[in-house]
């Protein structure tokens, strides 16, 4: 058995949390008790307890790794002054974003008795993932860009350059070090059998048109004679004929069969947002394009701009979406990437979605969550697990190109990076490309940059799926520890 104790009261929501993290899917599965049931267990061979805590007080018969408590959860918590001090300190190369304040030689200390191993640590795991899983300077740190979203500048993981590393994961994986040191049967097995890691393709469908009501003879002359550009007056010509340069869809599903990759699709559904929403879900166009795609592939909700701290706009295109599919809509991701820490998940519970896939930067890929694998958010305003998933988004296409104006073989690097990254942690990559940004005439070799992309996705051999089938497997299998 593994036994996680920790004698904080005030705060055991938050450090349950940050304890169901950490220690999801090890197997055997561990079991939440307090500091006074560790008294009243016979412990046998073999059995574990983690503990946390300011000091590593009672005897335990039996391997013990401890956690020393740092001063996240204390008087000063959700405060200005309990955000972390800068520069990080580094364990094996990894950041470190709280420590603890106990005067240890080293970060982590082993002693054995010849028949128990005692490992200390002397690094805040536990408020560390909470502050990178929650979001939690997302909550303190006011400054906004002009949609409203959290700069990434303002970022601890930005501002100490560990933006590309999944420090969660890498936490997890020290964990399982540690605790196989004291018991080599414990492990972590994942749900994706005989693959490394799981690889999702998805595309947020913000338009389906290159010139929207841009195609009346008028507009073709003036892009013929006062551009003077007569490839875009053909182009033009061509979509009001019907070949549309947005319509990438058969492509992409050409390329899905020919890597034995799947792809998820977002689609807007909102009403009143005039300026920003291309086209409307219930007309015939559109329904037509749903319903080819959904034969194969998920559809979600492509959620509208004005919608990430409105939970009635939530539920409404939600509901729209689901009249046109005629299937349960579970999946989300908000346009422009807008989020709001805690209330967009919170309002996302509310409407009835299974996950989301919203959460990376725009301005920059990586793992803004800390994170490559689904979890569960944490709302820190009512202070409880949300009955919804997150799967972290990898990469944006427009990261790259539109904020980092990269050009093609840079891009490949980055995403490659990306894969690898994913793939050494067991986790999964998320790839978010428009059917918008396959638009030769707009970049010419985009299509081309696409095909590698999936080419190297497929040869590092993920297990591919909607990002609902993947979220699925995720929850059967990486369960939480159990309550006592
Ligand atoms: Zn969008």
């Amino acid at each position: 058995m593994i036994y996680l104790a920790h004698e904080n009261r005030e705060y055991s929501s938050e450090i349950d949390y940050a304890f169901d993290i950490l220690m999801a899917g090890f197997v055997p599965r561990p079991v939440l008790v307090s500091f006074a049931d560790l008294n009243r267990i016979s412990f046998r061979n073999n059995d574990l307890v983690i503990s946390y805590g300011k000091k590593c007080e009672g005897n335990v018969s039996a391997h013990r790794v401890h956690i020393y408590q740092g001063n996240l959860f204390g008087k000063n918590y959700l405060r200005h002054n309990s955000l972390p001090v800068k520069p990080l300190n580094l364990i094996d190369g990894l950041p470190v974003v709280y420590n603890s304040d106990q005067r240890l030689e080293k970060s982590v200390v082993i002693t054995d008795n010849g028949k128990w191993k005692f490992i200390e640590i002397n690094i805040d795991l536990i408020a560390s993932t909470y502050f990178q899983i929650t979001r939690y300077e997302e909550v303190l740190v006011p400054q906004r860009d002009h949609y409203h979203r959290f700069p990434v500048q303002n970022s601890l993981a930005s501002q100490e350059s560990y933006l590309q590393i999944p420090l969660i994961n890498a936490y997890i994986s020290l964990m399982e070090f540690w605790l196989g040191k004291c018991n080599p049967a414990i492990s972590r097995p994942l749900p994706w059998g005989k693959h490394d890691f799981a690889a999702c393709i998805t595309h947020d469908v913000d338009t389906i048109e290159k010139f929207r009501r841009g195609n009346s003879w008028r507009h073709i002359a003036k892009a013929a004679i006062s551009h003077r550009d007569p490839f875009e007056a053909f182009e033009r010509m061509a979509a009001r004929i019907g070949w549309e340069p947005y319509d990438t869809f058969k492509y992409i599903l050409k390329l899905n069969r020919r890597f034995k990759l799947k792809s998820s699709f977002y689609f807007l559904a909102g009403e009143n947002e005039k300026t920003r929403l291309s086209y409307q879900i219930d007309s015939p166009r559109v329904i037509k394009l749903i319903n080819r795609l959904k034969q194969e592939y998920e559809i979600g909700l492509h959620a509208g701009f004005e919608s990430f701290n409105d939970v009635l706009k939530l539920q409404e295109e939600r509901c729209r979406l689901e009249v046109v599919t005629g299937l349960p809509v579970r999946g989300v991701r908000q346009h422009y990437l807008r989020f709001q820490v805690p209330l967009t998940w919170r309002y996302q519970e509310a409407a009835g979605f299974l996950y989301d896939t919203t959460l990376s930067f725009p301005e920059e890929e990586g793992f803004r969550c800390g994170i490559c694998t689904p979890f569960q958010p944490f709302d820190l305003e009512e202070r409880r697990k949300l009955d919804l998933w997150e799967v972290p988004l990898t990469v944006m296409d427009g990261t790259l190109f539109d904020y980092q104006k990269l050009g093609l073989d840079e891009a490949y690097e980055r995403i490659r990076m990306l894969v690898d990254i994913v793939r050494n942690n067991g986790g999964v990559f998320v790839l978010l490309w428009h059917n918008s940004m396959l638009d030769e005439k707009k970049m010419p070799g985009i299509r081309g940059l696409y095909k590698r992309v999936l080419r190297y996705i497929s040869d590092m051999n993920p297990l591919t799926g909607s990002v609902g089938e993947i979220v699925e497997l995720w929850r059967k299998q990486c369960r939480e520890p159990a309550r006592t």
